[in-house]
């Protein structure tokens, strides 16, 4: 028979990070903030979720909030970090599109006594004091249990897997993501129950390049895959363009990430099995929080956040404290959730389909 994407499953895999507890209001403070995202094409979340709720949220805190978006280039995003630092900015939050500019900016913000909280991405080698992200390594996982899960609830035998990683190169989150997916699919492979017949890379997150490197994995494995491990909702609606080429759209069971508005129509069509509702708002909460401790000169420990010690593989001396949030996964029972959380239009989520 042949595979159906569309998964049901009685109980889909649940995160292992903590939910943040909300029991102390966001509280005040005054001062400006700056935020800068990496760009508008690797993922529509930055546009859709981020920079509206962060907006919201910041700014009912009673913050002078600037969010810009550094489309992709970084010349741009460290020339729109020189100008917030310019405009009396106390804290900066940058969600870099690689490790290496974005501790450029770090250390140009620290020349200048502004407060740098790494938002959604760390930098590695940077000297940022904060970071606000999900477990990213439990996203992979999800991904991957939901994957297999998947395969296993349509009885599928010794399936061939193709992996379509992020921007590896320059995201220490697709390395975490990879990392949490291959502690999953590693020992099944090990034990003969699971083949990964190929592994990609979208280099730099740039969805343009993940078309082009699933057809030729997707031909390397002689056109034989039933799952298809994507890092996110734009790799897996490129895969999915691939798919329809071989008439295999809908039959291969696909993984994705962010709730992005294709992303959960692909899932309500059956093209894809599931996406990760990462619930932005807690993220921009958490962001906040920090953002108030740091311009009323209070210990971020006494934000009302569960912070914990990051340790930063290529600086030991650079001491990060972290706020590692949970996410959900999402399948066509649980769409609802994610349009709900994503304060989504259903009537532009269901648009199109029957
Ligand atoms: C984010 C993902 C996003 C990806 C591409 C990652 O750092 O965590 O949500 O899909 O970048 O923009």
């Amino acid at each position: 028979p042949k595979i159906e994407a569309a998964c049901k499953l009685d109980s889909p895999p649940t995160s292992k990070a903590e939910a943040p507890s909300t029991s102390t209001p966001i509280g005040k403070a005054s001062g400006k903030v700056g935020v800068i995202l990496p760009d508008t094409t690797s993922s529509t979340r930055y546009t859709l979720y981020d920079k509206p709720l962060l907006e919201k949220t910041l700014g009912s805190a009673g913050i002078q909030v600037d969010v810009q978006n550094a489309q992709g280039d970084v010349n741009k995003f460290a020339s729109i970090a020189q100008s917030m630092i310019g405009s009396g900015v106390k804290v900066l939050m940058i969600d870099s599109i690689d490790a290496a500019s974005g501790a450029g900016v770090e250390k140009e913000a620290a020349a200048a006594g502004v407060d740098v909280i790494d938002y959604d991405r760390v930098n590695l080698g940077g000297t940022a004091g904060y970071y606000v992200s999900y477990d990213n390594e439990d996203i992979g996982r999800l991904q991957a249990q939901t994957l297999v899960d998947c395969l296993d609830a349509q009885d599928v035998k010794d399936p061939k897997i193709i992996m379509m990683n992020g921007g590896t190169d320059v995201d220490n989150n697709a390395v975490l993501f990879s990392k949490g997916a291959h502690a999953v699919l590693d020992p099944l492979q090990k034990d003969g129950k699971l083949e990964i017949a190929e592994e990609a890379t979208v280099k730099g997150w740039k969805v343009e390049n993940a078309a082009p490197a699933f057809n030729q994995a997707l031909t390397a494995a002689g056109g034989n895959v039933q799952g298809v491990l994507a890092a996110n909702d734009d790799i897996a609606n490129a895969v999915i363009g691939v798919l329809k080429n071989q008439g295999l759209d809908g039959h291969v069971v696909l993984t994705g990430q962010d709730s992005s508005v294709a992303g959960l129509q692909n899932v309500l069509k059956g093209t894809q099995s599931m996406t990760i509702n990462k619930k932005v708002q807690l993220e921009a909460d958490a962001a906040s929080r920090l953002a108030v401790a740091l311009l009323s000169g209070k210990n971020p420990s006494q934000a009302g956040l569960d912070l914990t010690d990051f340790d930063d593989p290529q600086s030991p001396s650079h001491k990060i404290k972290a706020v590692l949030l949970p996410a959900q996964v999402i399948t066509q029972d649980s769409v609802k959730d994610a349009v709900k959380d994503g304060g989504l239009d259903v009537s532009e989520v269901c648009k199109g389909l029957t």
